[in-house]
């Protein structure tokens, strides 16, 4: 039974999803104004983990990520310079061509990182439609007010209101208007925009649509419910994030979708610590930041990266040095190095190997607990059980692991289709009928794969 901590309950809870074996799972995109780096790189290698072992435990997963690409202001309380709009000035490109190419770098980077594509990927620019439908929902109920800058959500009209963190609202509020410098208009300074309108301090947006409110552009957390729920439904299983959603967007996404529908928004709340670099939060603010690129120039591959990320519990903070990835890269290179390159005909299953997948299993089910899945991983590794068996396993824990494994060998798995005629050349040897046996071992040769003949039985490789 898989366990998942829920930021919503501050437990570990067991995970039971709302229609199984379906599970609806929304993963917060990115911002696609700058470079991605090797901290989304542990964010979103943590969703792929998520994804994946959801999938190993037979449920059927629809995972949904959104695409900033509508420029959101530079910090979370409605203020300052536009993220997009900074990074066209930066490059000297259109806000359309800066978010085209920094998404194509997202993805690029997450390939490399072995981490799997969302079944959908959808731009905020290109679902307007259903985010004016949202707000104007909100309006109609009541929690949300026009204003001549913008129409802003009424925070004391949701009293459930930052329940995801057990945060005060008073405190809230404090904090919010010391970091307030504009949005006089709001009534509560910890109320959020959910439309802006191109006038004033905004009047030169770049990006901007027709709506009910006159010519303007969607707040950010607003995509982020209308998306999910137009692809997962009003109320989905999981939605996920890094620890800076705590405190503003999520909350105001539940706040944005719980008040439109009625209905809660989401049942689990899973949420991502920061990779660090001298204990500060690797950032695009910061400058402090390595690309994919940065690490293969130095000679690294992208999966040491992600061996890296697994020697961390998600829910920790995980600190970045060059020798730790050195190190991955040392390991992922020794785990790679047992990986046989051929396959035995399946047999019974040796006792042990089910207590290695059943140990294996426990430590994903104990909320995602990687650390622990590496230690019965190199358990097999080490372990004195059957050359085919070892490489049978540890090929299956790579279908969670997704490091590539078997690339030494160069042999993902043999086709079935081979693994039946080599069955069918081991019978006729049984019948004693060796010159059919020959034949047949002719006929595997030509489809590119070799038998040997070993006291283990036969084993076949890829020529
Ligand atoms: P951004 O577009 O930069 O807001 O980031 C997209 C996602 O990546 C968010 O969920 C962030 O929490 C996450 N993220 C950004 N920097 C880091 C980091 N250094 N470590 C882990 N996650 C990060
Ligand atoms: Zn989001």
């Amino acid at each position: 039974m898989l366990k998942l901590y829920n930021s919503l309950s501050k437990k570990v809870e067991e995970f039971v999803p709302i229609n199984p074996p379906n599970v609806g799972l929304y993963t917060c995109g990115m911002t696609v104004y700058d470079y991605a780096h090797i901290g989304h790189g542990r964010k979103y290698v943590g969703d792929d983990i998520l994804r994946r072992v959801l999938t190993r435990f037979g449920y059927k997963v629809k995972h949904v990520q959104n695409v900033t690409d509508v420029g959101h202001l530079v910090s979370d309380a409605d203020e300052g310079e536009d993220k997009l709009e900074k990074g066209a000035a930066k490059t000297g490109k259109t806000v359309w061509e800066v978010a085209e190419f920094f998404t194509k770098h997202f993805y690029d980077s997450m390939d490399k990182l072995d981490v799997l594509r969302p079944d959908i990927i959808c731009k905020a620019t290109d679902n307007i439609k259903e985010q004016v439908a949202l707000v104007s929902k909100l309006v109609k109920k009541g929690f949300a007010y026009d204003t001549p800058e913008a129409v802003y959500f009424d925070i004391s009209k949701f009293p459930n209101y930052g329940k995801l963190f057990g945060q005060k609202l008073e405190e809230k509020k404090t904090a919010a208007r010391e970091e307030v410098k504009t949005g006089e208009f709001k009534k509560n300074p910890a109320d959020f925009a959910l439309w802006f309108k191109r006038t004033g301090r905004f009047a030169d947006h770049t990006m901007h649509w027709e709506s009910p409110w006159g010519d303007g552009f969607p707040g950010w957390h607003i995509e982020c419910s209308a998306m999910s729920m137009k692809y997962l439904g009003d109320t989905f299983d999981i939605h996920t994030g890094g620890i800076d959603h705590i405190p503003v967007h999520h909350p105001n996404e539940i706040a944005q979708s719980e008040g439109a529908t009625g209905k809660p928004f989401v049942k689990y709340w899973v949420h991502h610590a920061f990779l660090t670099v001298d204990g500060k939060k690797m950032s695009k603010s910061l400058g402090n930041f390595h690309t994919i690129e940065d690490v293969e120039k130095k000679g690294f591959d992208p999966l040491a990266l992600r061996y890296f990320y697994f020697t961390a519990h998600y829910r920790s903070s995980q600190n970045f040095t060059w020798e730790a990835l050195g190190a991955a890269q040392k390991a992922l290179g020794e785990l790679r190095g047992h990986v046989d390159g051929r396959a035995a005909l399946s047999q019974e299953k040796l006792e042990k190997v089910d207590a290695y997948q059943k140990k294996f299993d426990e430590a994903l089910a104990n909320d995602l607990n990687m650390p622990q899945a590496l230690a019965v991983v190199w358990e097999v590794a080490k372990s004195n059980i059957p050359s085919q068996d070892k490489h049978d396993l540890l090929l299956d824990f790579d279908e969670v692991l997704g490091l590539d494994l078997s690339r030494k060998t160069q042999v993902k798995k043999i086709p079935d289709e081979i693994m039946k005629l080599v069955q069918k050349r081991e019978d006729l040897r049984k019948e004693n009928k060796f010159n059919e046996a020959d034949d047949m071992r002719k006929i595997i040769e030509g489809k590119g794969y070799r038998v040997e003949d070993t006291e283990e039985g036969p084993l076949t490789s890829k020529l």
